[in-house]
């Protein structure tokens, strides 16, 4: 196999990749989607399992309520058309992880199709992905093939994932790059993320994502004969696969042979695919409508109810937060990094009385004494109750910024939270009224024209004096009471 690097770039520029995404996440359900025992991750191998996900014979599946209302949502916050009508169909094949012999899932007549999500392109522009099709389907168990004393000889199972809800989500092949496919998948798992139907986490299998690929003549009308790569962890990987196999294939027609319809296998170690099976040996999997369940029929009333349930998705709470913050792209994109996030920040901050300090302190202040520390912002010392107590001293004139920034490093450094470190710290402050009344005394006598504009009735002069009588007082004076005295020397 020659290397894909051998390739010039004059060569690749002739070639336009054609990509399209199916991608598997796991529903967050209490229980599984034709029975009811646990849905659960990590459990003592095949303790979660009954007749009905073992597929032993007389067992009948029922369909679980809460994976319709999951599908439901993540199909309308893709933008999918939902069908009031969609059939369960019976998928054939024959693997020892899959012990009824065939998995329930949704054929002809899904749940949902015709949605879209915009992705953002190199060159700053969104474009819009299809999402050809959402449907509803059962997971198959697992095998294990290490960990064992005799796993040389023998592969063991786990049936405890057979029956767990998944939604397949299923792109139209409108991706162009690796970097696009990256993109779809960050968006899209960010929008599952925010509608709460599935935590995606890649490790344990929730989202899995099988890459499908080709490449074409530029210009070519019809689309190239497409290679599917399977087993992809990671969206880093699906980039390097995707990268990977468009150069593979763009050297097997340069080279003068034709691309195999075939799944292939990426191997993470190597940086390689591998071929796994051809198209000759394609599984026929006989669908046929599911016997046992009738069509899934989804009222009017049941789709409104979960329309009005759709949380804020994250590219319209971004738009929102950047007017109500007045964030720039970036900042929104970091305080909306997780929906638990930003409702932590947007909670708190709502109890300010200025939100939009609250943001600035989170952003500067915060945002990078973590940075320099590499830690999370679930790990930060200082909570968002202590950034909100911040703000608002801040706003109150009850503390300077660069107090704040002093006692933000004394914060970090112990890991303590901001209002602890000010209650002990508790920076100088003058509020001695003989003390501050001498300074305004002194303030006045040395502003003799401020003074007279301010009785003639300008009123907005206070905020000169209160400047000068905090600057003599490097900025210890408690505002407050200066204000107050100000007013009745200037009155007086
Ligand atoms: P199959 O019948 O092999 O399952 P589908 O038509 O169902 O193929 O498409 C599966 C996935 O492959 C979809 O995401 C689709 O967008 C993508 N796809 C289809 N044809 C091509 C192609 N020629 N090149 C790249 N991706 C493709
Ligand atoms: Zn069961
Ligand atoms: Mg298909």
């Amino acid at each position: 196999m020659p290397a894909a690097a051998a390739l010039s770039p004059e060569i690749l520029a002739k070639y336009e990749p054609v990509i399209g995404l199916e991608v598997h996440v796991q529903l967050l359900t209490a229980t599984k989607i034709f029975c009811g025992c646990a849905n659960k991750f990590g459990s003592e191998p095949n303790s979660n399992v009954c007749p009905v996900c073992l597929g032993l014979p007389g067992s009948l599946p029922v369909l679980n309520q809460k994976a319709v209302e999951f599908a439901t949502t993540a199909s309308l916050a893709i933008n999918c058309t939902v069908n009031p009508r969609s059939i369960f169909a019976r998928k054939n094949y024959f693997y020892p992880d899959l012990p009824k012999g065939y998995q329930i899932s949704q054929y002809d007549k899904p749940i949902a199709e015709h949605g879209w999500i915009d992705v953002p392109t190199a060159d700053g522009s969104i474009k819009k992905i299809g999402i050809t099709r959402l449907h509803m389907e059962e997971d198959a168990g697992k095998s294990l093939h290490d960990g064992f004393p005799d796993s040389a000889k023998r592969t063991y199972l786990d049936l405890n994932r057979c029956g767990t809800p998944l939604c397949e989500i299923v792109s139209d092949p409108d991706i162009r790059t690796p970097d696009e496919a990256f993109e779809y998948l960050t968006r899209l798992k960010e929008i599952l993320l925010y509608t709460g139907v599935s935590d995606c986490n890649m490790e344990e299998g929730s989202l899995r994502c099988d890459a499908n690929v080709s490449v074409r003549l530029k210009g070519a009308e019809r689309f190239g004969t497409k290679a599917e790569v399977k087993n992809v962890n990671s969206f880093r990987f699906v980039r390097e696969a995707l990268e990977y196999e468009i150069e593979r294939q763009i050297e097997v027609i340069e080279s003068g042979g034709r691309v195999l319809q075939e799944s292939r296998l990426w191997n993470a170690n190597e940086g390689r695919t591998y071929s796994m099976r051809s198209k000759e040996q394609a599984h026929d999997y006989r669908y046929f409508p599911e016997p046992d369940l009738p069509p899934l029929i989804l009222s009017p009333e049941f789709l409104e109810h979960r329309r009005a349930e759709l949380p804020e998705l994250p590219e319209a709470r971004r738009a929102r937060m950047i007017a109500e913050y007045d964030l720039n792209e970036k900042d929104a994109r970091t305080l909306t990094a997780s929906r638990a996030f930003a409702d932590r920040f947007e909670s708190a901050a709502k109890t300010a009385k200025n939100p939009r300090r609250v943001a600035n302190l989170l952003l500067s202040e915060i945002g990078g004494r973590l940075n320099a520390l590499g830690l999370e912002q679930e790990n930060s010392p200082v909570s968002m109750a202590g950034i909100v107590f911040a703000a608002d001293l801040l706003d109150e004139g009850k503390i300077s910024s660069k107090q704040i920034k002093g006692l933000l490093d004394v914060a970090f450094e112990k890991g303590e939270d901001f209002s602890a470190v000010y209650e002990r710290e508790k920076p100088q402050q003058i509020s001695d009224s003989g003390a501050i009344e001498a300074m305004i005394d002194k303030v006045i006598a040395e502003s003799p024209k401020q003074v007279e504009q301010y009785r003639a009735g300008k009123k907005t002069m206070a905020a000169f004096f209160v400047g000068q009588v905090m600057k003599a007082s490097k900025g210890q004076a408690n505002p407050a009471l200066v204000n107050e005295l100000l007013t009745k020397k200037l009155e007086g």
